[in-house]
């Protein structure tokens, strides 16, 4: 780490791709666990609202604190950041997103980080727990979990209270015990189908809402086994429809929020429709799943999946991560859409996509 080498500076332009805050999550961990230095500039450039936001400023918090890291540029609209990252260490953190920005993305930044921690740790993040254009906190626990457990990861989720946006205050626990080593992930089918549940959810809504959401579920016939949770006021106002689809090898889990003047039939429709669609590809996982699996299958040193789209998400990913591991992703076309494969470089060096001269030096035991 930053104390036995030294590492020169990987700079990235957050304007690149996908342009948004994943670009941001996923050098941070990176800078972490590498214990390289990160420069970023035009920090997401390709958003409505660029730079820090208060979700976007928690994780550069939650980072720094976790490994102590010297930070520039940390700081609410900031679109430039300077992050020198120092030894990973485990411990118990609280952060305080303060809007309903995503706890699960905070999450998603530190944990990878963690699990090469020095010690265990448990970290309790408030803010939004079921927000827009992120995942929710059920797609943690019940997609994202388990495939990191398979991969070796001692880790829990506990959602503690309902966050909706925009309201928030919503809360979320991890709790992480290092890893030796993560074991490779090959995920080419999505198995046989096990369960589907959906579960409409309200907090401040009124009931009819979720219930005419499951009558959409049940006639749309996938199966499903419905249930209606009604969480106390105080939680909302919010309206969830979750569809947690479990197949032997993947579990996906859509997801479609109530907004005023959305009539709860069509919040259904969007969820019947997308898993549906995810049903009829052949493919192991959806479009998020994908994007998100990219970073633990490189610290992996290897891993593979197949997916149906090659999403701006997913492309963008794979070349921050490029940035800073001495591993190339290799995408081809199947019959099932995309392959995605990572395969550590030959010579140890960042692989030949990669325009910098970055040299590495990763943590024994991590890469
Ligand atoms: P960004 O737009 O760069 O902040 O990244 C958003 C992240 O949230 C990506 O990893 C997306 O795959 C993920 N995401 C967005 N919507 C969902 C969803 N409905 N379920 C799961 N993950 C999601």
């Amino acid at each position: 780490m930053p104390d036995t080498c030294t590492l020169d500076t990987v700079t990235l332009d957050g304007s690149q791709g996908e342009g948004g805050g994943q670009i941001l999550r996923t050098a941070l961990t990176l800078s972490m666990i590498t214990g390289t230095p990160l420069r970023l500039d035009h920090i997401r450039a390709r958003r409505a609202k660029p730079g820090l936001l208060r979700q976007h400023l928690t994780a550069v918090q939650a980072a720094a604190q976790i490994c102590g890291a010297r930070v520039d540029g940390a700081a609410l609209g900031s679109r430039s950041l300077h992050f020198v990252p120092g030894r990973i260490r485990g411990g118990d953190y609280r952060h305080a997103i303060g809007s309903a920005g995503s706890c699960t993305l905070v999450l998603q930044t530190i944990l990878p980080a963690l699990w090469f921690a020095d010690a265990p740790s448990t970290v309790t993040v408030s803010g939004g727990t079921h927000n827009p254009a992120a995942p929710p906190a059920d797609f943690l626990i019940h997609a994202w979990l388990p495939l990191m457990r398979r991969m070796g990861v001692d880790m829990d989720i506990e959602l503690l209270r309902h966050g909706f946006y925009p309201a928030g205050g919503g809360e979320i626990r991890a709790r992480v015990t290092p890893v030796a080593a993560l074991k490779t992930l090959h995920l080419c089918e999505r198995g046989t189908p096990l369960q589907a549940r959906a579960v409409a959810v309200v907090a401040g809504v009124p009931v009819d809402v979720a219930r005419r959401e499951l009558t959409m579920v049940e006639a749309a016939a996938l199966g499903a086994e419905v249930e209606l949770r009604v969480l106390p006021a105080r939680e909302g106002p919010g309206n969830a429809l979750l569809l947690v689809d479990q197949h032997s090898e993947v579990t996906e889990v859509f997801v479609a929020f109530g907004e005023r003047g959305l009539p709860a039939e069509a919040v259904a429709a969007r969820v019947i429709k997308a898993a549906r669609a995810d049903r009829a590809s052949d493919a192991a996982v959806g479009e998020h799943l994908a994007d998100q699996l990219v970073l633990p299958l490189a610290l992996a040193r290897g891993g593979s999946l197949t997916t149906a789209t090659l999403s701006s998400h997913l492309e963008t990913n794979m070349e921050v991560v490029q940035r800073f591991l001495p591993l190339r992703f290799e995408t081809t076309k199947t019959a099932q859409g995309h392959r995605i494969a990572a395969n550590p470089a030959a010579s140890g060096q960042p692989s030949s996509s990669c325009q910098s001269q970055t040299s590495f030096c990763i943590p024994p035991g991590v890469i």
